[in-house]
């Protein structure tokens, strides 16, 4: 049996990032771009005005007041998205609209509010400073300006630069192929009408939406019946993914055949039980030259393992660096107790109570207790040497729900 730690170690040691693909910028939401990006343009492109009002040369202005307003005469009307044709000259300005190109010889704008329009001239009612409402070219980005590095997630804000730039397409690391091998002779797919004796194959929908969540591709292999040959063919079927994921078979039971497949010819396991309560027969191995976690097949098992597992592997293949989940310090609303020698991850919900958090276990932590998982938003890690938190203390608690919602869960 081998620590977390150590699971985590030489799982992530088998795991490379996966290469570069070109995707539309829309399409590169939340992954990690594999290229340095450069401004191929200023931006803005051209001084332009800041605000809808009047171009002019401040020095005309400099005792202007609401009283003894500067006179100007208005040569020009310049909307947004159009080019100034005329020099602004002493005693001249332009009418001019927020976005557009301040015309030669301007130095500042005057809003609207800031002036009155008499005929084709122009009171001006304050005195302009030099430079006034006017964006200068490049002020956002200078053209050759590194603005996003290789290895930086894309978010809303870098796809606008992105399109600001005129740039559609991007390199960003590929979402990797996950297989996902559910096995066991009990289990019926979602659309089967259920008998007393089969359970639908949660599994394999619970582990495809924790592949999706986290950005791979799920492939669905179906359910491998509790038989040497049928495990070796969907086995070898799921070599053509990057990763391959199997739920079940993988404990001391006489159909538990994955350990024995993950052994055979070229395959190598590399490790079998994990020192971690849900989630301890877990094993690891390369199925040939794909990486593949044989994940419990009770359902809080093979979510718990995932979260702890498979996911910062996933992570990693799409070129991310921060592969763990936030953890925060929550305030223990019970007294919480277990052997030592082994990690807990139990269920919990953590609530928000002023600045501190709170937590409670969701109840029965039994490993087939999906619903301990429903109402769950985070994982209280329970350390390996610890054997008594009481109420009242301090826990550290793993955040599993992506929508940080710390709320009461309604309807409990
Ligand atoms: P096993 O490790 O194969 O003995 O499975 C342990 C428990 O998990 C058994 O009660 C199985 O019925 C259950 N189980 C295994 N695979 C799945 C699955 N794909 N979906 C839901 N439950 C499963
Ligand atoms: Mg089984």
């Amino acid at each position: 049996m081998i620590s977390v730690e150590d699971a985590l170690k030489t799982i992530l040691n088998a795991i490379s990032p996966l290469g570069l693909e070109k995707v539309n910028i829309l399409d590169a939401l939340g992954r990690v771009i594999g290229e340095d990006v450069y401004a191929g343009r200023a931006i803005p492109p051209k001084d332009n005005s800041a605000m809808d009002g009047y171009a002019l040369r401040a020095a005309d202005t400099c005792s202007a007041s609401e009283t003894t307003p500067a006179i100007l005469e208005v040569v020009e009307d310049i909307p947004a998205g159009t080019i100034p044709e005329k020099r602004i000259e002493p005693g001249q300005a332009a009418r001019i609209m927020t976005g557009a190109p301040v015309p030669e010889g301007a130095d500042a704008v005057v809003r609207m509010e800031d002036t009155r329009k008499e005929g084709r001239q122009v009171a001006i009612l304050v005195a302009a400073k030099h430079g006034q409402d006017i964006r200068l070219e490049g002020e956002d980005v200078q053209s050759g300006e590194k603005v996003i590095s290789r290895g930086e997630v894309i978010r809303p804000a870098e796809i606008g630069m992105l399109a600001s730039l005129g740039r559609s397409f991007i390199s960003v690391y590929q979402r990797p192929l996950v297989a996902i091998v559910a096995t066991g002779d009990e289990l019926t797919d979602i659309d089967e009408t259920p008998s007393p004796w089969k359970i639908v194959s949660s599994n394999s929908y619970s582990l495809a939406a924790l592949v999706l969540n986290c950005g791979g591709i799920p492939m669905q292999m179906g359910i491998a019946k509790d038989r040497r040959e049928d495990l070796v063919a969907k086995f070898q079927a799921a070599r053509r993914a990057d990763l391959i994921v199997s739920s079940g078979g993988v404990s001391v039971g006489d159909y538990d055949l994955v350990k024995e497949v993950m052994q055979e010819k070229e395959n190598r396991m590399q490790f079998w039980r994990v020192a971690m309560k849900p989630g301890r027969p877990l094993a690891f191995g390369m199925l040939g030259d794909v990486p593949c976690v044989g994940l419990p097949g009770n359902p809080v098992s093979a979510m718990v393992s995932f979260e702890q597992f498979i996911r910062p592997a996933i992570l990693k293949m799409m070129g991310h660096v921060n592969l763990f989940r936030r953890t925060i310090q929550a305030r223990l609303g019970e007294d919480i107790n277990k052997k030592s020698g082994i990690r807990h991850f139990l269920r919990a919900r953590i609530q928000k109570d002023g600045d501190l958090y709170t937590v409670v276990t969701t109840g029965d932590q039994g490993s087939g207790i999906l619903k301990s998982m429903v109402r769950a938003n985070g994982l209280i890690i329970f350390p390996e040497e610890m054997t008594t938190v009481r109420a009242g203390g301090m826990v550290t608690v793993q955040l599993i729900d992506d929508s940080l919602d710390f709320t009461q869960k309604p309807g409990y």
